[in-house]
């Protein structure tokens, strides 16, 4: 075991040894980010097989998702390559095999309600949910409502609050608890059969470890050794499970950060871990300070920043590592600068797996996954968004521009007239959709329908748009579909009424012009975007080798990259506009922002912009925080993409101008970074773009040999 840690270069300090070596009895390892409590947990692990000469099949590891179960398996592989794996696994899988034998048992059967795979439409969650609220409410649920009601649900249920209680809780929106109650009624109907949701498994194996003694004790005489990593985003109701499974031997080890604790918003219980040794009085509790992940200006930063929240076990976070790269600050002009700066840079990394770009929200993802997936550079992603692909929005963006192929589908238009700014009922569609008509479906309409002559003129209008629609270009369908076709109109009101957030609709319009930019068809862009669902389903379950990774922050909870991106730390995303005005849940922000922090080992670049379609940004309160922490704070700068060759390992664009011959005056051209320009000159060895405003003089042999150029048709 000595020789083995000195072959992996990882010399234990005293805790970590501790740590390791103290292997019975609850032990709870309060630690901070980096000090190693994965590592320790994986080398507890070892030793015990190899020193303690215990079964692998006796030892549980609990780990937070999936991806660090799989995670965790690598490493311990890398550690321990002759060693038979333990079982790294979820508590939600561990619970499924308890609950399930446990229905088993009594003979009831069930289906799972959740989790995508085989069931019926009709018997999902989602479903379920929206029915109930319907009955409820009577209007229609939203897409933001389902989401608050459906995490509601989960945060009660991981709490163990008693079912006859749920109706006088603070939901949501007003009568939640009502129908999750129902929920809770209608998912057991029919006697003898369940409809079960991930949050039930928790309960019923609960339930089962409690209540059933044969089964608690096949269970609780399966292992002899118990460890959890991540303990900080373990729920009441897990942490109960664990605490049935070591009443035998207590032999667990609790490995947590309170300070990374990101998911109290599902029910995590964070304090539980400061109650430990009320539960486990014989417990030991250790601390772990050091850092040894990232460089000396992270570490800094991260635990002055940190300290700003009230509510924390308090840490000295600190290193021996040496001091690496400057932390960056970069406020760039938009969107789209921030994206062809973080590409351009990727541009020149060799080992992309080190990389990672991370965000609060999984929308921010989808332009940067265009942009990749066009440039050829491999990326990952651990919780791919393949749910943008089919929003509504897209669907309705789509029907728009079909509807332009053709304007006598009167299929198409009966998708696309409710969306638009006409107030038209859905009587007055089914009446035209009753009545044999022919021609335009404009004026078709006009003669069928009984309309108000505003709603007449409106429609002429939109004749007219249409008429001009089809050799256009889609970034500038797009803008006419918003804004001539009052498209975005029609979605302010319909969000007034529904409550929607528009902020985000309106996000996924600017995310598909962006698409659309660099395409000439609306068939390209249809194509475009199935190709891109395609990539970001490969990105998932068949990541390339050497490929940067895109991550949120919360899934990026427990890795390391060299270099870390964090994009978009702009005002209402983070903290987000529902956190403010809410002491816990700004802190729970910084936390998130923490833990983004603290992912990188030597490269930190915190990104954003000042203003997006038209509108101005501010940075994140956070961004300004780590301004001011910084002991020579940066100035704001908005700067110049420095001109530096690409590596050789990154693949020439294709479609790029290889031959000086293409490179005439007038020429539209797509510079990799600098985007489109016109070329205005050639002189010698250089030519002339005007990019927008500026002008940028060119080596030519480098603009062809590296293919940086593409021509543009206009
Ligand atoms: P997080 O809170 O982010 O999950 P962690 O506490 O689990 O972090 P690890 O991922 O285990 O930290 O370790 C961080 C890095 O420090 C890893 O690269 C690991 O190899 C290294 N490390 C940990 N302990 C030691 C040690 N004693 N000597 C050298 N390197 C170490
Ligand atoms: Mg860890």
């Amino acid at each position: 075991f000595e020789r083995k840690k000195r072959e992996l270069n990882i010399n234990l300090n005293d805790v970590q040894k501790r740590a390791v070596e103290q292997t019975e009895g609850p032990l709870l390892l309060l630690a901070c980010p980096g000090s190693g409590k994965t590592t320790t947990m994986i080398m507890r692990i070892g030793y015990l097989i190899e020193e303690k000469k215990v079964n692998p099949r006796r030892i549980k590891a609990i780990t937070f998702s999936r991806a660090s179960a799989r995670d965790m398996m690598e490493r311990f592989k890398r550690f321990f390559p002759d060693c038979v794996p333990v079982d790294f696994s979820t508590i939600h899988s561990l619970a499924f095999t308890i609950a399930r034998s446990y229905l088993e048992k009594q003979g009831t059967t069930f289906e799972l309600i959740e989790g995508g795979g085989k069931q019926k439409q009709s018997r999902t969650k989602s479903f379920l949910l929206k029915g109930l609220y319907k009955k409820v409410m009577h209007d229609d649920c939203t897409d933001d409502e389902l989401s608050a009601l459906s995490t509601f649900i989960s945060g009660i249920k991981n709490k163990m609050i008693p079912l006859d209680r749920w109706d006088d809780l603070v939901g949501p929106f007003e009568r939640a608890g009502r129908i999750a109650q129902k929920y809770e009624q209608v998912k057991k109907q029919t006697s003898g059969h369940l409809l079960l949701d991930f949050d039930d498994m928790l309960t019923l194996a609960e339930q089962a470890l409690k209540e059933d003694k044969e089964l608690g004790d096949r269970y609780r005489n399966k292992y002899d050794y118990i460890l959890t990593d991540e303990s900080q985003d373990t729920s009441l109701v897990q942490h109960k499970i664990v605490e049935h499974l070591v009443v035998h031997h207590g032999n667990l080890c609790v490995v947590a950060d309170d300070d990374q604790s990101i998911y109290t918003w599902r029910g995590a219980e964070p304090d539980y871990l400061l109650e430990f040794k009320k539960v486990y009085p014989n417990a030991q509790v250790l601390m772990m300070e050091r850092n040894y992940r990232s460089s000396k200006e992270i570490v800094e930063l991260a635990s002055k920043f940190i300290k700003k929240n009230k509510k924390r076990y308090p840490k000295e976070m600190h290193t021996e590592n040496s001091p690496k790269e400057p932390i960056t600050i970069k406020q760039l002009d938009n969107p789209k600068s921030q994206l062809e700066y973080v590409t351009y840079e990727l541009l020149g990394e060799d080992r992309l797996n080190e990389v990672a770009i991370l965000f609060r929200n999984n929308s921010s993802s989808t332009m940067y996954v265009n942009e990749l997936h066009r440039r050829g550079i491999p990326f990952y992603m651990k919780d791919a968004d393949d749910k943008f692909f089919s929003h509504w929005i897209v669907e309705d963006i789509l029907n728009f521009m079909r509807l332009s192929f053709n304007t006598e589908r009167k299929d198409i238009f009966a998708k696309i007239v409710l969306k638009m700014n006409l107030f038209i009922s859905r009587s007055m569609l089914t009446q035209f959709e009753n009545t044999e008509t022919s021609g335009n479906v404009f004026d078709a309409f006009i003669k069928t329908v009984d309309l108000k002559s505003s709603q007449i003129k409106k429609l002429k209008e939109y004749k007219d748009v249409y008429d001009k629609i089809p050799d256009m270009r889609p970034a500038q369908v797009i803008r006419i579909i918003r804004y001539e076709l009052e498209y975005e109109a029609s979605l302010k009101s319909r969000a007034e009424k529904f409550g929607f957030r528009i902020d985000s609709l309106f996000g996924i319009l600017d995310i598909l012009e962006g698409i659309a930019a660099q395409l000439r068809t609306m068939v390209e862009f249809a194509n475009r975007l199935k190709e891109l669902e395609q990539a970001v389903q490969n990105a998932k379950f068949n990541p390339p080798e050497n490929a940067v990774t895109l991550s949120t922050l919360h899934s990026a909870k427990g890795l390391e990259f060299r270099r870390v991106f964090m994009i978009d730390l702009l005002k209402g995303i983070i903290p987000a506009d529902e956190d403010e005005g809410d002491i816990a849940m700004l802190e729970e922000a910084r936390r998130l922002f923490y833990v983004g922090v603290t992912r990188a080992k030597e490269k930190l670049e915190l990104l954003s912009y000042g203003q997006s379609e038209g509108k101005s940004k501010e940075d994140s309160k956070f961004v300004n925080e780590v301004r001011s922490l910084l002991l020579k704070p940066n100035k704001l700068q908005k700067e110049q993409q420095p001109v530096r060759e690409a590596k050789a390992s990154i693949p020439l664009n294709p479609n790029g101008i290889q031959d000086k011959k293409e490179l005439t005056v007038g020429t539209i051209v797509m510079h990799r970074v600098f985007g489109q320009g016109e070329i205005t000159k050639q002189q010698g060895r250089e030519i002339h773009i005007q990019f927008g405003k500026v002008e940028k003089r060119l080596d030519i042999e480098f603009v062809l040999s590296k293919r940086l150029l593409e021509a543009v048709e206009v």
